[in-house]
């Protein structure tokens, strides 16, 4: 389709209503190598331009350094001539000439990034026989060009097999493939994999709708098919309670792991808009002995993470959209996100199975409640919203404030859940609520406040809320 678009704009320069779209690549020149190159190709743009690497990752909750580990940054004009690129502060580029901008290449270093990035979560990877890239640890903007089409040209060693998440496929290209971002969040929140069939990267896609696809690369003992039929369990139950599918297909990325140190950490989990990725450690595989609570906490896992692709992804408070990567956006809304998507992932996982009830209950205490019991004073004292602020730029790196602010968050989505059901003798549930609420944020294309959520929860179930969310939007004091 790009191909065609591509000669008409040619044709027709003066007619041509579609914006024109950058090019990106991503190369791995040969096996081992631990350097991707990356070459941003853009309609001529007047000098000058401002390359930005992201610092920030959407529901990171905190910053990464990603910019530290580009390197043999060098850009050229439209005819083709180095121009000049000068380092400025925060993770920016300044690239100055005569005539103007055509192209941007520059090098990551995946080795030094994984040894340096302690969250195993956070960074992409390279090894002898896999490559497995997250988009924002790699990909640079030109700042104002963040809203156009993107072409995604990606080409790697002979005979490996080329996986993106933006456009899936099994079996998968060898060599090289293209794909397509609608902007460039679409393009730093997906994930590339790479590898040979042999012992390298493994893909399997799961049957059903919308279409399962895992990409996994395990450096220990891990049963494929296991996860496989867990997966399509977890994404069905999400799309059934909320009612949609917003994804064509959905991916699954993982690893399982050796650590590179002691000191790195592994097991942290990221949601993307169609895809989730997983980053455990190589003794952490679910395997054929596996007895039914592991299946259950990995099924668990795997709901929560994919909750987020309708809470916050698709419905959510100020700060998620438009994303700021330079700095982690500050956010009042992280119960939220957090909290009421964990609860709608326990909601779906249980109510339908035999004594789901008292399933869910002990899940809500075990996953918030006591979180809430055991928070240090200085943590409790603090209103929701000022624990979320705090929360969104150490949430992991001080895993109190993330579990603070997801558990009080789930208390009230558990709470709200239950005066619903009282009220309306079971015929209406949190669920209701949340569907209105995800179809008010696909009306209006926009966040929702924390003045409005309230009302707009209320108008999907009938039932009043208020005094349930305002006692949680205060201190908790234990
Ligand atoms: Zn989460």
């Amino acid at each position: 389709m790009s191909a065609i678009l591509g000669i008409a704009s040619l044709l027709l320069p003066a007619l041509s209503i579609q914006d024109p779209k950058l090019d990106y690549h991503l190369e791995l020149s040969k096996a081992g190598d631990k350097r991707v190159s990356i070459t941003i190709e853009t309609e001529p743009l007047p000098f000058p331009q401002i390359l930005v690497m992201p610092r920030a990752i959407p529901m990171g909750y905190g910053e990464q350094p990603y910019d530290r580990f580009v390197s043999a940054l060098y850009a050229e004009d439209n005819a083709g001539n180095p121009v000049l690129v000068s380092r400025q502060e925060g993770p920016r580029w300044l690239i100055s000439g005569e005539t103007k901008l055509k192209r941007i290449r520059y090098t990551v270093d995946l080795g030094r990034m994984e040894r340096e990035i302690l969250s195993a979560a956070d960074s992409s990877k390279a090894r002898g026989r896999y490559l497995g890239v997250l988009g924002y640890s790699v990909f640079a903007y030109i700042d104002g060009q963040e809203q156009k089409d993107i072409d995604l040209h990606l080409r790697g060693p002979g005979g490996w097999q080329i996986f993106s998440t933006l456009s899936p496929q099994v079996p998968a290209p060898q060599g090289s493939m293209q794909a397509y971002a609608t902007d460039f969040y679409a393009l730093a929140d997906s994930q590339i994999a790479m590898g040979p069939m042999q012992g390298g990267l493994v893909l399997h896609r799961v049957e059903g709708r919308p279409s399962l696809y895992i990409a996994l690369y395990a450096e220990g003992p891990v049963e494929l098919r296991s996860i496989g039929r867990i997966g399509r369990g977890a994404l069905d139950a999400m799309c059934e309670y909320f009612g949609n599918r917003p994804f064509g297909q959905y991916s699954m990325h993982m690893e399982y792991l050796r650590p590179l140190s002691e000191e790195h950490e592994y097991g942290f989990s990221m949601e993307h808009m169609q895809s989730s990725t997983y980053f455990l450690r190589h003794d952490q595989g679910l395997t054929k002995d596996a007895g039914p609570d592991e299946i259950r906490r990995v099924e668990y896992n795997f709901a929560h993470h994919i909750a987020h692709s309708w809470i916050p992804k698709r419905c959510y408070g100020e700060g998620y959209f438009p994303f700021s990567w330079e700095v982690a956006p500050v956010l009042d809304s992280i119960w939220f996100s957090e909290g009421f998507a964990q609860y709608a992932a326990m909601d779906a996982l249980t109510r339908r199975r035999e004594g789901g009830e008292a399933l869910l209950a002990r899940m809500v205490e075990n996953r918030f409640q006591s979180n809430l019991d055991s928070q240090p004073e200085v943590f409790a004292k603090m209103t929701t919203v000022a624990l979320s602020r705090l929360a969104s730029t150490r949430y992991s790196q001080d895993f109190r404030t993330g579990r603070g602010i997801y558990s009080r968050g789930g208390m009230m989505a558990a709470e709200m859940d239950e005066r619903i059901r009282r009220r309306t003798d079971d015929e209406k549930g949190l669920q209701d609520a949340l569907r209105h609420l995800f179809k008010w944020g696909e009306t209006k294309d926009r966040a929702f406040t924390l003045e409005e959520l309230p009302f707009i929860l209320e108008a999907g179930c009938d039932v009043d809320l208020r005094s349930i969310y305002d006692r949680w939007m205060g201190p908790q004091p234990r």
